[in-house]
């Protein structure tokens, strides 16, 4: 499996060998992070939408696979990147340069405040991959000066920035342009909703990458019940009854309970897998796997899933124990990456825990609400 390849260094992509010289010669040793992740994925023909602080070598993350899918033979424009700002631009085609320096690969800049006529001059001489700002790229496309019916990938960089009200409009022209069956691939640093929206208007299941570690309680609704142990088990099904759930994830603070409660819920006729620590490490990577993929409602598991609830489809996290630590907490309910999502986590507390309610409701300086009788659906 492609998407598998963890490459550890730069032979392991099987780029060309002139590629893999420019990148040597550029003085990159190993990929980083953002490369090992995007590259492999990229060159498989997949859309990617990454996520990567500034600084993490996103630019040859996008560049390194669009040199090795280009043709230098074929006089095409065979990729445009979208930039936001002329320096930008500059700098980019100066990597795409610099890497592709052996590859006979023309890269052309062309942004707004710049004389037409020189664009059109250029564009006379063969381009394989045009860097520019949307305004002139869609001037340059519209007056059919930049022929992009045959150009197989397109790249936004910064698309947080990219895709404010002023230009998303001029991008979605821009996309007219290209062939229906183009790859796509988007970076940013944040992932505001405006980025959301338009990966599911324009993208095509894309993999997402998401690099960045830090949890977020925003856009996610707390409550808090209060519950004997006893009632614990009624109290779910109530919920499950009610409650409009995608997929939920359930925690535990054990292992036993994990799959007693598991046990549990399959006998109330609900569908549910289990994880925990006890596991052997490949059972829960199929478990984790086929949740992901959306195979059962619901997973119960113990405090093994840090990242697992980055799963799109999860709009319910019940806490069927109450985490000891605000750093547990957050870490089940937080969310990073999730590109404003809504998300509805409610928590079963007995009697011993409401004292690290309130302390975890401090530490994380967030609201824990009683729950309402009837939960507007429109909070997840
Ligand atoms: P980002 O777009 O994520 O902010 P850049 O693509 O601008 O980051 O890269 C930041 C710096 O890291 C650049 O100077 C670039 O040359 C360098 N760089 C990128 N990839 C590598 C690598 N694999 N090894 C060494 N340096 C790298
Ligand atoms: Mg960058």
């Amino acid at each position: 499996d492609v998407l598998n390849t963890k490459g550890n260094t730069f032979e392991d992509f099987y780029l060309k060998r002139e590629l893999l010289m420019g990148i040597f010669e550029a003085g990159f040793e190993k990929p980083s992070p953002i490369q090992e992740e995007a590259i492999p994925v990229a060159l498989a023909g997949r859309d990617i939408l990454a996520r990567a602080k500034n600084g993490t070598g996103k630019t040859a993350a996008f560049i390194i696979p669009t040199l090795q899918k280009i043709k230098p033979k074929v006089n095409k424009i065979q990729a445009l990147i979208l930039v936001p700002t002329r320096e930008l631009a500059l700098q980019t085609s100066q990597v795409c340069k610099t890497l592709g320096k052996h590859l006979g690969i023309e890269a052309m800049v062309t942004t707004g405040g710049t004389s037409l006529r020189d664009d059109i001059m250029r564009l006379k001489e063969p381009v394989h991959i045009l860097v520019g700002t949307p305004g002139r790229v869609l001037d340059l496309a519209s007056r059919k000066l930049a022929d992009l019916s045959e150009t197989p990938l397109f790249i936004m960089d910064e698309a947080d920035k990219m895709l404010s009200r002023e230009f998303v409009t001029i991008i979605e022209q821009i996309l007219l342009y290209f062939p229906k069956d183009r790859q796509s691939l988007l970076f940013s640093a944040t992932f505001p909703l405006a980025v959301k929206s338009f990966m599911d208007k324009h993208l095509t299941k894309p993999y997402e990458i998401n690099l960045m570690d830090e949890l977020t309680l925003r856009g996610i609704t707390q409550y808090y019940a209060f519950v004997e142990e006893k009632q614990k088990l009624h109290c779910l099904n109530t919920l499950f009854s009610k409650l409009q759930i995608n997929q939920s994830i359930i925690f535990c603070n054990s292992t036993n309970r994990v799959e007693l409660l598991a046990k549990k819920i399959t006998e109330l006729g609900y569908s549910c897998y289990f994880s925990h620590a006890r596991m052997p490490q490949s059972a829960r990577n199929k478990v984790f796997h086929e949740f992901r993929q959306g195979k059962v409602r619901n997973l119960v598991c113990s405090d093994l899933l840090t990242r697992g609830i980055d799963i799109q489809a999860v709009n319910v996290v019940i806490n069927f124990d109450f985490p000891k630590t605000a750093e547990t907490y957050l870490h089940r309910i937080g969310r990073s990456g999730r590109f404003g999502h809504l998300g509805l986590a409610i928590n079963l507390i007995n009697w011993n825990d409401r004292f690290n309610l309130y302390k975890i409701e401090q530490e994380l300086s967030t609201e824990i609400q009683p729950i309402p009788a009837t939960i507007d659906k429109s909070l997840y």
